[in-house]
């Protein structure tokens, strides 16, 4: 048995669904749905004795004890979060809540469980917290990726909220024996990916003849990864990483926005052509810089890919043909994501109902 926090979210629930898949072993799947937490995603695992869903805040200690009490996992995959770097600089409150306090909240459930336990039990037990990339701030152009000893420099609420959280579940380690594993990765994109991010909102929005707002001059760069191959990742770390360690995981693919907004474009041209034999390039529209925004992120993966042969199977252009196909595929996920209050945000935002 193992315990995911956030498994409705975007990565959560392709890994349940991914985990589920190759084995049998249960998951325990901890989510507080918020806006986020979409239970669409994991509609396919509906009467499968396998998925436990409990709907509930890590930030609740007394639950996670009870959750962790009842049913033993051997490992807690951490992936709750609040995960909007906009939503972050208009109101931080909710990431310090959860990123912050709620995993301190998790830890301290954990402590408590992992206490009276042989010391067998508690040597082979596992806490992953998956983390980002942008913990480590913003890069040079010329500058190499970042690797785990790159110092922190997180610039947005959402990723100083994301470093403390590192910080504190590297401290229970030290402190209190804790064995936890840390990945930090760069930027994921693929089936499930709320419609606020770059990626599918470009998708969303180029079907539905909308702007495609991108921010500054467009030359922000960013690692990309699919979700499938952090997916992937994270089982190698959880089975054979080593406690106390972080590994950073990336695609070896940086692009600028701007080439990632064009790329989506041409697939949407290919595969779903305007009425009106325009390219979707033409609905492309810049929109003020974010304050913050970080220049370039760039991963280097080589400690995971040494040490434990990670690979990611698919490159951007793979991966991202694969998203668009399943965005075209799933129009009513789509149209239920996209919520009253997605409507809102986006409203506020962009300036678009
Ligand atoms: P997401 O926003 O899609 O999902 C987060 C999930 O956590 C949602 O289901 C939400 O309901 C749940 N949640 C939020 N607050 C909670 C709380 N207090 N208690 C219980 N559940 C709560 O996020 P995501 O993109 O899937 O990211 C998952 C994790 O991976 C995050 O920790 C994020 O920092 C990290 N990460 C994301 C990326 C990326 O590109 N998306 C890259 C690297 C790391």
């Amino acid at each position: 048995m193992i315990l995911v926090t956030g498994g409705a979210g975007f990565i959560g629930s392709n890994f349940v669904l991914d985990w589920l898949a190759r084995a049998d072993e249960p998951v325990v799947n901890l989510d507080k749905l918020t806006y986020a937490g979409n239970p669409d995603n994991l509609a396919s695992l509906e009467g499968d004795r396998r998925h436990v869903f409990v709907r509930g805040d890590i930030g609740d200690q007394p639950l996670v004890e009870q959750l962790l009490a009842k049913y033993r996992p051997r490992a807690v995959l951490h992936f709750a979060a609040e995960s909007h770097v906009d939503r972050s600089i208009h109101a931080p409150g909710s990431f310090i809540d959860t990123n912050v306090v709620g995993t301190f909240r998790l830890l301290e459930g954990i402590r408590a469980y992992l206490e009276p336990l042989p010391e067998a039990e508690r040597a082979a037990f596992r806490l992953l917290h998956v983390s980002t990339d942008e913990v480590y701030g913003s890069l040079s152009p010329a500058a190499p990726a970042f690797t785990e000893e790159h110092r922190y420099e997180p610039s947005s609420p959402y990723s100083a909220s994301k470093a403390a959280s590192d910080h504190l579940v590297r401290a229970y380690h030290q402190t209190y024996g804790l064995p936890v594993l840390t990945t930090n990765c760069s930027n994921n994109y693929g089936p499930h990916h709320f419609p606020e991010k770059l990626i599918p909102l470009m998708i969303v929005n180029g079907l539905a003849g909308r702007p495609l707002p991108v921010y500054g001059d467009g030359m922000h760069v960013r690692d990309w990864l699919y979700v499938g191959d952090h997916c992937s990742a994270i089982r190698l770390v959880l089975e054979a990483g080593r406690p106390g360690e972080t590994y950073n995981v990336g695609g070896r693919s940086e692009k600028s926005n701007l080439e990632v907004v064009r790329t989506v474009c041409a697939l949407l041209d290919e595969l779903r052509p305007r009425g009106d034999g325009g390219s979707h390039a033409g609905q492309i529209q810049f929109v003020p810089d974010r304050p913050g925004h970080d220049r370039r992120y760039a991963v280097d993966a080589g400690k995971i890919e040494r040490e434990l042969g990670w690979r990611p199977l698919e490159t951007f252009e793979t991966g991202l043909r694969r998203t668009v196909e399943w965005y075209l595929a799933h129009p009513g996920w789509v149209e239920r994501a996209q919520s009253g209050a997605y409507r809102d945000w986006m409203a506020r935002q962009y300036g678009q109902a």
